[in-house]
């Protein structure tokens, strides 16, 4: 279920079922000439979106922006950078109204850079914060004494990579993984002849990228998902 299609009954009866909430998120980079500027973020979605085809789970809507540094290029290749503090900001209240509606498990889930890059730590640092603040709230200073709320409550919200639970995903920027991972979950998005205007270091082996690559990547990555959300 898409959570933005879902009338508010619908949602209360999957959070009473206990229904884990996903959220995709990642960012708008450049990944080479031949790959869509969202490709992170397109990965995210798309790995969500097939294991939402398999599990009965909600899929809350994308956030495409975040930090980028602008590593890759700049705005006249179609990136957009938000800095930390910002998405931190605006980041924060929609973690808090999900948590505060009481899904027993939401995860946030981040293809780019990585736990140590600005993007994820930026979800980390609200999350700690929301569940640090929803400790207080409910039962006062010294709440680390309430055993149905210590240490639980930091297990109700998660900060992963799409592949945190597989043992295979798509490694490097805009070269052979992420772009076989653009041509298999949003087909027809990647042109491998633009390769020929320009070529990225990080890009060498984006021409050896193929569908099947990227399918065969994707049902790791989703076999792992399927794995967690059931336990
Ligand atoms: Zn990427």
């Amino acid at each position: 279920m898409r959570y933005e299609l879902m009338r508010p009954a619908q949602i209360q009866d999957a959070i009473q079922k206990g229904l884990s909430l996903l959220m995709p998120v990642g960012v708008i980079e450049y990944h080479g000439p031949q790959n869509p500027v969202g490709t992170d973020a397109l990965i995210s979605q798309g790995i969500v979106h097939r294991v939402e085809e398999k599990v009965d789970c909600v899929v809350a809507p994308t956030i495409f922006y975040g930090y980028t540094g602008e590593w890759a290029a700049g705005i006249e290749k179609g990136e957009v950078h938000v800095d930390g503090t910002a998405l931190y900001s605006f980041v924060k209240p929609i973690l808090k109204a999900f948590y505060n509606q009481g899904w027993k498990r939401i995860y946030i889930i981040c293809h780019h850079q990585g736990p140590q890059g600005v993007t994820m730590l930026s979800y980390q640092r609200a999350a700690t914060e929301v569940a640090m603040e929803y400790g207080l709230e409910h039962s006062g200073t010294g709440w680390h004494s309430d055993t149905k709320l210590y240490p639980f409550i930091f297990q109700r919200m998660h900060i992963v990579s799409d592949s945190q639970f597989s043992s295979q995903g798509y490694g490097g920027h805009g070269g052979r993984d992420e772009t076989a991972a653009a041509m298999c979950l949003y087909p027809g998005t990647v042109d491998l002849e633009e390769l020929d205007t320009e070529d990225p270091v990080w890009a060498v082996d984006a021409h050896e990228a193929t569908t099947e690559l990227g399918e065969q990547i994707a049902e790791t990555i989703v076999d792992g998902w399927i794995a967690e959300l059931g336990k």
